[in-house]
Formats: C-alpha cells, structure tokens, sequence
C-alpha cells in the first residue's frame, strides 16, 4: 500500500506524527493509500520554510512570477491524463469530470498570470503643492489554505494560484480523503520555477488545521468546505487576528416556469442535479416547477431520464454519468436522509435505493434518487445531501418558487428556466444568493470574474478568483510625498489639509 507524504520545502516528507488516515479508491471500496496527519510540529516546520521562500519570492518582479504561471499551466496541460486519472481514482467522479476539475483550477492559473497587470499601485500626481501620493498592493507574507475532497484540483488552485502570484508563500491542507492531487500540483509548479518552500502541502485533520489558526505568522486562512466547519474556522482565525475568507455548503434551488422549455429543463436538472453523483457545492438539489401543470409537464420528462442515467467506475470511460461518493460515511448519510424523506411523506419516484453495480459490490455507489412533493419543513430540503437525491418542490406561483430560495438558510447558486426575460431579470435582481444562472443550470462564474454565495454559504467579505482574490493575497500600503522643495518652514499642528 502506498503511504504518501507532506510536501515540505520541495520534498516528499513523511508523516512523524505517527497518525495517518486511510484514503479509499471509491469504486472498489479498498483502502489504496495511507496519508499522514499532521501536529503542530510539522505545521510549523513547514512555516518556518514558507517564511524564508516568502522573502526572496516577493521580491521577484511580477513579470517573472506570471512566467513560471505560466510555465506551470503548460506542464497541467502536458500531465492532465495523469492528473485526471489519480483524481477519479481516488475522488471516484468521472474522467471527464476530473479533467474538467483540473482546468476549472488552470483557468484561475491563466487568470493570475495577469498579475502585473493586477498588482499595479495608484498613483496620484501633485495630490497637493509638491506632494504626490500612491498606492502599491503588497503580499501579506505566508498564507494558508484548506480544502474540500469534492475539487481536490480546482479549489486548492482558486487559494494557491493568486497568492503565489501576489508574492506570498501558501501551505495547502488539502483534504485527507483525496491529497494524491494537490501533492502532484505543488510538485509541478516547482518544476514550473517556483522556488522552494512557496507552496507545500501540509496532510492532515482537525490538528492541522488548528496548527493552522493559532499560528502567529500565517497571515491568511482560504477555507472551502461544510458550513459548520467554515463557521468553526471564521471564528477562530478572526479572533487570532488572521484574515479569513471561508465558503461553505449549499441547497441550490432551480426554477421552472410554465413556458420554459421542458426538455431542456429536464436535460438540465439531469446533469446539474446527479453529475459527480451531486457532490457539488454549485449542484442542484431542489427543483422547483411553478403550476401543477409545470410539474407534472417536468416530471413526465424529468423520470425517465433520471432511471436511464448510468453509475459506474470511472475507469468505464464514457459510458459513465457518474461515479460512486467518495466514501462509505458518505453513502451512509446519504442513504440515512433518503430514509428521511420517506418516512416525513416525501414521494420517492425514482428510487435508487439497494442499488448495486456487479463486479463493484465493495464500492462507494448510490442509484439517482428523485423525490416529489418534498415541502419546506422536511429533512431532505433543509439539509445539504450531497449525494445524486433530487428533490422537487411544487410551487403553485412565481412568487412562492422565489420565496423558496430566498428563506432558505443557504445562497450559494440558484437558476430560473423561463424564455420570458422580465421574470429572469426580476429574480437575478431580487434573489438573496451569490450566483444566478438564467437557463443555465449550473453558473460558476469565470476565473476573470468572483466566485462566491450569499448568506450561510459564505463568511467574509471577498470572493474567491477574479480581482477579488488580489484583493485577499494583498494589503493596500499608501505613500505620500513630498521632496524637499515643497516644504514649507515651521511645524504644522493643525491636522493637514491639501492646500
Ligand atoms: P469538510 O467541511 O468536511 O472538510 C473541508 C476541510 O476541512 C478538509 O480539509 C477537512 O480536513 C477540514 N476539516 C474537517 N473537519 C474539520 C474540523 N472539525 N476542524 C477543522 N477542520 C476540519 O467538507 P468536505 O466534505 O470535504 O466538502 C464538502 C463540503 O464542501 C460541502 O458542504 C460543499 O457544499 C462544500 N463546498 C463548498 C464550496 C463553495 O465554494 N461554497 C465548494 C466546494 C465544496
């Protein structure tokens, strides 16, 4: 069995905390992997590392750092397949899927190479009688990051890309369930150029990430993950001074209006609501037709597809819609809140319960389930699945199925199917959640635009990407100056005013 390693100033290191965790391949169900689990000792080894790194690579010029991005996205490209294929191994989606994970987090990459341009200051010219003032944006120092299993490519990229690219040195706690991924990037980018001690990867659990929030020199937290654990780390990273940004789960709700166009809902829901067998913080989870009639017209449409979607290995290749959760905990919870929805009168339509995939017993499978006539108080609608469960909540009017996504306690993404722009343009304005997709089911945002939710899917104020993560990896330093020729005589005691 493989026993993987910290990635600690350029070499693989291992673990000495004596404690390790098992890492799972999903499909078979066998433990494939051992990973260490970090102390608070390894932690600040790493950091001690990160302090020195950090030095001499903010003082490289923005230029050359955007070269080794650069580099970089050019050796992601050259190693995708492998990069792939260790994901779904141990993530268990599928490897289009996983390709498209890794270029979701090389497009943030692109996106950075942009720093040059990014970093520049502001400057004002004879703010007053020869006084000039300016602005740089400067690297905080060592920053952290923490990471879900469910894009172990892509969201370690979204935190590490724009800090390196900002001068700063990021240690990544990625996910225990699936760190085979996030060691591989780390050594990549130090085949790019990146410099020693920039960017390591520190394995581990709860320890680690306390090491983390008590560290008195990280100066950054990145947290992507659950909620009550993005609460947990907001809290205590804030109180210990740090600058915290965390991004937590998610219920997104899809609306469907009468004149929408069945089919393309159905297709929609279809890979929104069970692609990576739903573990997606931007998946659908509850779909809401508007009008007993839009229901009935949706589910007509909706069923059959949902029984004809095919689950398997990802080493099937194509033939696959997705893949098994990423472990026996997971399917467990999943296949616990399903038996929820039946017993508080949830009608289960298409029930993939006992599902079983021949030659796969072992695995991590879950059939699509998809439940109607689902109602507010119920545990399926208020609790984040995560797993292929599609819940349809029927509203009888576009202002209950508005309603709906407003009152819930999550706003990461949500979506309306309508061909009539008014209703489309009413609720982008008026929903209280991060991201709207109008007919498009799914709407993570660009790299070159900000990624985040509203309410409990997000703590902090800035995004994640696009110019807000410049924003995050940067502290605003302010000169103002003046040459001895615009001095006047004597002392001022009086506050300054601009003359
Ligand atoms: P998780 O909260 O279990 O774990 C996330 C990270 O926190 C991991 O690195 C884990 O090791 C660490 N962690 C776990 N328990 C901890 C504890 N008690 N104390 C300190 N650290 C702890 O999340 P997950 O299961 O890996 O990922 C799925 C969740 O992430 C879902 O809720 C999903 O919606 C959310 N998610 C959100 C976004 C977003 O951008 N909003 C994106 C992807 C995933």
């Amino acid at each position: 069995m493989q026993e993987l390693t910290h990635y600690i100033n350029g070499e693989h290191v291992k673990g000495t905390s004596g404690r390790f965790a098992d890492v799972y391949n999903p499909a078979t169900g066998e433990i494939q992997a051992t990973v260490p689990l970090a102390n608070a000792a390894e932690m600040d080894k790493a950091v001690s590392f990160a302090v020195t790194a950090q030095q001499s690579w903010a003082a490289v010029n923005p230029q050359r750092r955007a070269r080794v991005l650069m580099k970089f996205v050019d050796l992601l490209n050259r190693d995708m397949d492998k990069l792939a294929e260790a994901l779904s191994r141990e993530h268990g989606k599928t490897i289009p899927d996983a390709k498209g994970d890794v270029i979701r987090g090389l497009e943030v990459v692109e996106y950075c190479i942009g720093a040059p341009q990014l970093l520049k200051g502001e400057y004002t010219d004879s703010a007053g009688p020869g006084i000039d003032m300016y602005s740089m944006r400067q690297a905080l120092g060592v920053t952290a990051g923490i990471t879900p299993f469910n894009f172990p490519a892509m969201i370690p990229m979204w935190m590490f890309a724009p800090a390196i690219a900002c001068g700063n040195a990021f240690i990544l706690k990625p996910s225990e369930r699936d760190p085979s991924v996030p060691l591989m990037l780390a050594k990549l980018f130090e085949e790019a150029g990146l410099p020693k001690g920039v960017l390591q990867v520190v394995n581990g659990d709860k320890e680690a990430v306390d090491a983390i929030l008590y560290h008195d020199v990280i100066q950054s937290i990145g947290f992507v993950g659950s909620t009550p654990i993005a609460e947990y780390i907001y809290a205590t990273g804030c109180a210990n001074g740090k600058r915290v940004q965390c991004f937590g789960g998610a219920k997104n709700h899809m609306i469907i209006m009468p004149d929408a166009d069945m089919d393309q809902a159905a297709d929609a829901l279809l890979g929104a609501g069970y692609g990576a067998a739903g573990e997606r913080c931007m998946a659908i989870s509850v779909a809401v037709p508007v009008g007993e009639d839009t229901a009935d017209r949706l589910l007509e449409k909706l069923i059959p597809r949902v029984e004809a979607l095919k689950v398997g290995p990802y080493t099937s290749g194509n033939d696959v819609d997705y893949g098994p959760v990423v472990t026996a905990a997971a399917k467990a919870n999943i296949e616990r809140l399903v038996q929820t929805g039946l017993d508080q009168g949830a009608k289960l339509v298409v029930d993939g319960r006992n599902f079983n995939l021949q030659g796969y017993e072992d695995g991590f499978f879950v059939g699509a389930h998809l439940f109607d006539n689902v109602t507010k108080d119920m545990d399926i609608y208020k609790y984040e699945i995560f797993g292929p469960v599609l819940s349809t909540v029927r509203a009888q009017s576009y202002e209950e199925a508005l309603g709906l996504a407003m009152d819930h306690e999550y706003g990461n993404g949500t979506a309306i199917f309508t061909r009539d722009g008014d209703t489309a343009r009413d609720f982008a304005n008026r929903v209280n959640v991060g991201m709207i997709g109008i007919n498009v089911p799914i709407p993570v945002p660009l790299a070159y635009h900000t990624f985040g939710g509203w309410k409990k899917s997000v703590f902090g104020d800035l995004n994640q990407h696009g110019p807000d993560a410049f924003k995050f990896y940067t502290r605003t330093k302010t000169v103002t100056a003046r040459w001895p020729s615009g001095l006047k005589e004597g002392s001022e005691f009086s506050i300054p005013i601009m003359e």
